[in-house]
């Protein structure tokens, strides 16, 4: 951001050259002037002036509006795809007006305008490299995560600079631990060692601190600066030295697997449980891919693999209509396999949310169209109260033909499907009559809105006053 003296100022960037001119508003290269009116006084005009059809009776000097240095009315620019190894032409020369490209300061305040293998007066907008260097200097830990400019909002901006400051304490904290200590003469428990210790404590202790006030953080900022943190401290290692404590927290190898898996257990947990939009957990995903992990953390990089709420497979398995768990794609397989982690947790949110209901009434249903009646009835009694006609009727016919529709079947799927294809259930029989009244009867007793149902009443009068072998599916279909 620029920090400038005058109260209001705007810099105008060449808007029909800037490829991503749309977010001009949004960076930092506009701001608001206030000009001082410099007007030159009214004068009596002659009998002459007056008579004429354009009079002037006011004017203004020009101001040269803050500008990037490419775009300098007063002195010309060379562009070229990236040069830092000097100014080109009269590149280095500058207005008081020319702002660097890079940087966002007046050019006279930019420390790396003629530099050698720097030189930010070459810079500007057209270039690939020069605009990466001016977001990476905007962006600072964010570039590593891929977000564009676009993407920052306050709470990006506010893990960045949370772990800008984290960085530099943990640079102190680091540098101190590789220095290590010199073990005192005078060592009188431990005689025989001598040499310099090496002790991770101290770091560890502001890895945790930092996670800790992370994990107090609403979810994309906690997510940020948990795995942001991850990546400093995952490139730590161990000098060669005494490790005089046997307290894991002391060596920097244990304490780094010990740090990653904490930070990968809440990170994970964030995404199953905070509101994160899919891009944003793809990122993190990314993110991790690239972080360097100690062989002794094993796969814990996986537990990221999550999926977000609004994948496809996910959402069609939730609702009831895939029950299989497998969704085919041309030659590709997708199978929904989670850790049992990530489950439970998705079970804690949706019966949060009271969104389990509609599906636990569907599980005899799915137990039905697998096979097992026997479990399925028990299951129904659960739900029974809770049963709409239509349903109760839809039982009613799987339990006597152990044939099934082949529709898929969610909590907002009207059960009276009309015209659906029937088909039998692999590996079921039908209920026995006897069975069949039963189950009947008591979803009469506990359901009113079956009791009350005249058609419902006829599927089961009709049941139980035909023999054997007859069923209601077999007189549904006759004219
Ligand atoms: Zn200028
Ligand atoms: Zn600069």
């Amino acid at each position: 951001m620029i920090s400038f003296n005058m109260d209001e100022v705007i810099i105008i960037l060449s808007e029909d050259e800037d490829p991503c001119c749309d977010t001009a508003l949004n960076d930092s290269s506009v701001l608001f002037v206030e000009v001082k009116e410099n007007v030159v006084q009214d004068r009596p005009l002659s009998a002459q002036a007056l008579e004429e059809d354009l009079v002037v009776t006011f004017s203004k000097r020009a101001e040269v509006l803050p500008h990037a240095r490419y775009d300098c009315p007063l002195y010309p620019f060379t562009r070229a795809e990236y040069v830092k190894s000097g100014p080109i032409d009269s590149n280095h020369q500058f207005c008081e007006q020319c702002f660097c490209y890079v940087c966002d300061k007046l050019a006279s305040l930019c420390p790396l305008w003629c530099v050698n293998k720097e030189c930010h007066c070459n810079s500007h907008q057209r270039s690939g490299t020069w605009s990466r260097l001016r977001n990476s200097a905007d962006l600072g830990h964010l570039l590593a995560f891929d977000f564009s400019l676009s993407d920052v909002d306050s709470k990006l901006q506010l893990a960045e600079r949370l772990l800008g400051s984290f960085r530099k304490e943990l640079q102190v904290e680091f540098s101190c631990f590789v220095r290590g200590k010199m073990l005192s003469d005078n060592n009188s428990l431990r005689p025989h060692m001598n040499g310099l210790v090496h002790d991770y404590t101290p770091v560890y202790g502001c890895v945790t601190s930092f996670l800790n006030k992370a994990e107090r953080q609403e979810g994309k900022v906690a997510a940020i600066m948990s795995l942001g943190a991850a990546k400093d401290f995952s490139s730590h290692y161990q000098p060669s030295g005494i490790v005089l404590s046997k307290c894991p927290k002391a060596n920097a190898m244990e304490a780094i697997r010990i740090l990653l898996q904490r930070v990968m257990v809440s990170v994970q947990r964030l995404m199953v449980m905070s509101d994160l939009p899919s891009d944003f957990i793809h990122k993190l995903q990314r993110f991790a891919l690239c972080l360097n992990m100690p062989v002794t953390v094993g796969n814990t990089r996986n537990s990221l693999c999550v999926r977000p709420w609004d994948d496809v497979l996910l959402v069609s398995v939730l609702k009831g209509q895939n029950v299989t768990g497998i969704r085919k794609q041309r030659s590709k397989k997708d199978i929904l396999a989670e850790p049992i982690s990530v489950v439970l947790m998705r079970s804690e949110l949706l019966q949060s949310q009271c969104r389990f209901k509609a599906m636990r009434d569907l599980v005899a249903l799915f137990m039905c169209m697998e096979g097992d009646f026997s479990l399925a009835l028990s299951e129904v009694s659960i739900a029974a109260p809770r049963f709409s006609p239509a349903l109760f009727r839809l039982y009613l016919r799987i339990f006597e033909t152990a044939t099934a529709p082949r529709v898929h079947i969610s909590p907002q799927t009207p059960f009276d499907l009309p015209g659906a294809e029937w088909g039998p259930i692999q590996g079921a029989v039908p209920l026995r009559r006897g069975e069949l009244v039963k189950f009947a009867l008591r979803v009469q007793r506990c359901c009113a809105a079956v009791n009350a149902d005249a058609q419902c009443w006829s599927d089961l009068l009709t049941i139980v006053n035909n023999p054997p072998g007859f069923t209601i599916g077999s007189a549904r279909t006759r004219p």
